[in-house]
């Protein structure tokens, strides 16, 4: 059997604020195989863009590393020299952030910070593309990602297009450089509702297309249960559950899974229900044991003893969770 595409062992991530470690994920490990759409799913917080931002290394400079490794294509991403790290990210996964606004440089144009991207690619590749070339792309990547008149979204710059427009370029970024992989982050966060349906439809469409694989972050639970084939559920830094789309969706075994999925809001006349009672805890001192045990609603004085570990309850479904495993294995 292949290696997968993404295999993320035991990742330890803090971020050092002030002087005290704060410490963001705890162990992670997730594995995405070639073509597959996996999700992650998790309330904000839970270190899920911590995640991906890792696998590219893109952490801010207070984040600390602290065990673990990432492999992609078997090499471990922590280890790469900037050479590496640079065609990694130029021409194999890229990421489409939350905020494009934020993504985009404000005083340049879209078409000069596309062209940039589509020539280190080549670049990267050994071939240089004449400018016509270069151009020529950019305008099928704009087409790509269904907006019209791609002369004038090249000529424009970003504070003149909507949020919906600045998303699908952001989008149009990624795919010049992503062959393999793209890390959606939460990527229709900030959108209106109803644009929020095209864009994840249009990210589909693509990584279909294209066969790319894909980790997609996301709030909107109905659309992850539509769009990916394993879905992996987060809880302050620790992975809490796994499995087949459907069978987490519809037969949830961790608290906070259940919790969170019956907390998505309803559109069935049943009302938006509440959120999960109580708060992600203070990563500087998280709590020992199960770290969801001061919210859990089944928790027993056993919980916060020890980190319950990963079982396999029924075939590809795993949970970390008490409830499953004998206490104190
Ligand atoms: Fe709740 Fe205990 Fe299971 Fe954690 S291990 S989710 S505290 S029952």
């Amino acid at each position: 059997m292949n290696a997968p595409l993404l295999q993320i062992n035991g990742l330890h991530v803090a971020y050092k604020v002030y002087g005290t470690r704060h410490h963001v994920l705890n162990g992670i490990s997730i594995s995405v195989e070639k073509g597959e759409k996996v999700g992650i799913i998790g309330e904000s917080g839970c270190g899920k863009t911590t995640t991906l931002k890792s696998v590219l290394r893109i952490l801010p400079s207070n984040a600390l590393i602290e065990g673990g490794e990432i492999l992609y294509d078997s090499k471990n991403v922590l280890k790469m020299d900037g050479n590496e790290l640079r065609k990694l990210r130029r021409t194999k996964v890229s990421m489409i952030f939350q905020d494009p606004t934020a993504a985009l440089n404000p005083v340049f144009k879209i078409g000069e910070q596309l062209f940039d991207i589509i020539r280190a690619k080549y670049e990267d590749g050994g071939r240089s593309l004449t400018s016509k070339e270069i151009r020529e792309e950019a305008e099928m990547l704009i087409r790509q990602v269904m907006l019209p008149e791609p002369e004038r979204i090249l000529s424009s710059y970003p504070f003149q297009l909507s949020g919906g427009m600045r998303q699908r370029v952001m989008i149009a970024m990624a795919l010049a450089s992503a062959s393999e992989l793209l890390l959606a982050d939460e990527p229709t966060t900030n959108l209106d509702v109803t644009i929020q349906d095209q864009i994840l439809r249009l990210i589909d469409r693509i990584v279909n297309e294209k066969k790319l694989s894909i980790v997609l972050v996301s709030h909107a639970l109905g659309a992850v249960r539509k769009m990916v084939n394993r879905v992996y559920v987060m809880y302050a830094g620790t992975i809490v559950e796994e499995g087949r789309t459907r069978d987490v969706f519809e037969n949830p075994l961790h608290p906070y899974t259940k919790m969170l999925l019956a907390s998505a809001p309803k559109l069935t006349g049943e009302g938006i229900s509440e959120g999960i009672p109580g708060r992600i805890p203070d990563y500087s001192s998280p709590p020992p044991g199960c770290r969801f045990h001061p919210r859990c609603p089944s928790a027993t004085p056993a919980c916060r003893f020890k980190e319950p570990k990963m079982v396999e309850v029924e075939p590809n479904h795993r949970v970390a969770c008490y409830l499953y495993s004998m206490r104190g294995e």
